[in-house]
Order: C-alpha cells, then structure tokens, then sequence
C-alpha cells in the first residue's frame, strides 16, 4: 500500500517537474538574455583617456564623447 503512495507522489513530481520545465522561464537564462542586451548597447571611446563607454553614459562636449564631465572639461583647457 504505501509502495503505491510513493510512486504516485513519483509521477505527481515529475509532472510539476515537466509542466514547469515546459511553461516556468529559467532565472538563469533570463539574466543571460538581459545582459546580451546590454551588452549590444552602442560604444563610445572617451576622447580624452580612450576608455569605452556605452551610449547612454556618454558626456558628449564640442560633439566628442567623454567617459565624463571631469574628462570634457579637462579636455577643453
Ligand atoms: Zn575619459
């Protein structure tokens, strides 16, 4: 009787198991898409120090990318 039990709690696991697989989004992967997004963000070279920076960090100054302000105004003296 109790043989029957565990293998009925056997078949009900591997079925949550299944059906999450099939439906429940991995965490992991998730990330992994996340920063292949960021990673795909356009680059830009700070004119002063060569550093790169993504796009949308960028301190742009007289229309030349800076990883910063400091490195823009240094850039300008
Ligand atoms: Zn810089």
């Amino acid at each position: 009787m109790i043989i029957r039990f565990v293998l009925l709690f056997i078949i009900v696991a591997m079925l949550l198991w299944l059906v999450k697989r099939m439906f429940g989004k991995d965490p992991v992967t998730d990330e992994i898409e996340h920063q292949d997004a960021s990673n795909s963000e356009d680059m830009r070279q700070c004119k002063f120090c060569g550093i790169h920076v993504p796009e949308s960090s960028i301190v742009t100054s007289n229309d030349n990318p800076y990883c910063c302000q400091e490195h823009a105004d240094s850039d300008q003296q």
